[in-house]
C-alpha cells in the first residue's frame, strides 16, 4: 500500500532567515516569493487519480503581509494554515513568554485569514534548552495549537499530537535542504519504508523565488543556503506525482 504522505512548506523570507543566521544579505526590490511557483507546481500535478493535492503552509506571521495574496490564492485551494512562529528568530526560553510568542503566531494568521490554525513548526525545529521538551509540547498546548510537526519526539505524554518529519538514522531525509542532494529515488525509497504518515517539508524560496546568485556567495554559511537550490522543486513534483499530499491536519498519529 502506498504510504499517505503529507508535503509542507515552510513559508518564510530567505533574507530573513540570513539575517537571523548573522549573513545579512541585502534584498532586491520586487523580489519573489516563490508562492506563485509553488501554485503552479501544485496545479501541474500530472498524475490526475486521486483527490486534489492538500499541503500544509507553515507561515512565519511576520511575513504574512509581503505575501498575503499569494497565501490567499493557495488557501482559496483548499491548502491548510498553520503556524512557523511569530518570526523566525530565536525561542523565548522562560514558560510564559513562550506560550505567549506561540499564540501570537497563531493570532496573526487566524486574524488575517479568518481560518482556524491548528498546527505548529518552530523555526530551523529549535526548542528551547531550558524548558524541555516536555514542557514545550505544554506550551504548544496552552497556545491553542492540536498538533506539531518536528523532529524531536516525546511520544505518549504529549498533550499535542505529534507529527514528525520523515527522518533516517537521524538525517531528516524529509527536508527538500536535504533532498537537493539526494537523488529521487532514495527520498521515495525512504519514504515507501516508512508506515505513514510520512511528512516532507519543502520552503517556500525553493519554487523560483528571487535568490543570489551562486557566484555572489561570499561565505560559506550562504553556500550551505543556496547550493542546489533550483533542484529543491523537482524532487517536490517527483513526490507530488508519486503520493499525492494530505494536509497535516486530516492524518492521524
Ligand atoms: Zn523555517
Amino acid at each position: 500500500m502506498m504510504p499517505e504522505v503529507c508535503l509542507s512548506i515552510d513559508v518564510e523570507d530567505w533574507y530573513d532567515g540570513m539575517e537571523v543566521l548573522g549573513e545579512p544579505t541585502p534584498k532586491p526590490a520586487g523580489a519573489r516569493s516563490g508562492l506563485e511557483g509553488l501554485a503552479e507546481h501544485l496545479a501541474a500535478r500530472p498524475s490526475a487519480d486521486g483527490p486534489a493535492p492538500r499541503v500544509t503552509l507553515f507561515v512565519v506571521g511576520n511575513y504574512v503581509d509581503t505575501v498575503a495574496d499569494e497565501l490567499a490564492g493557495l488557501l482559496a485551494s483548499g491548502h491548510e494554515l498553520a503556524s512557523h512562529g511569530p518570526d523566525h528568530g530565536h525561542l523565548p526560553e522562560e514558560y510564559s513568554g513562550l506560550v505567549e510568542w506561540l499564540r501570537s503566531g497563531r493570532c496573526a494568521l487566524e486574524d488575517r485569514f479568518q481560518a482556524p490554525v491548528k498546527g505548529f513548526r518552530s523555526p530551523r525545529f529549535d526548542r528551547p534548552a531550558s524548558i524541555g521538551l516536555d514542557g514545550f509540547r505544554a506550551a504548544i498546548a496552552e497556545a491553542g495549537f492540536e498538533y506539531v510537526s518536528d523532529i524531536h519526539v516525546l511520544g505518549e505524554a504529549s498533550p499535542v499530537r505529534e507529527l514528525p518529519v520523515l527522518s533516517f538514522h537521524g538525517f531528516p531525509m524529509g527536508g527538500g535542504s536535504y533532498q537537493r542532494l539526494l537523488p529521487v529515488p532514495v527520498v521515495t525509497g525512504s519514504v515507501n519504508r516508512s508506515d505513514g504518515p510520512v511528512v516532507l517539508y519543502y520552503h517556500s524560496y525553493d519554487f523560483g523565488a528571487t535568490l543570489p546568485r551562486v557566484s555572489s556567495i561570499r561565505t560559506l554559511a550562504a553556500a550551505k543556503q543556496l547550493l542546489g537550490r533550483s533542484r529543491v522543486d523537482k524532487a517536490f513534483s517527483a513526490v507530488l506525482s508519486r503520493y499525492g499530499s494530505k494536509a497535516c491536519v486530516d492524518v492521524q498519529r
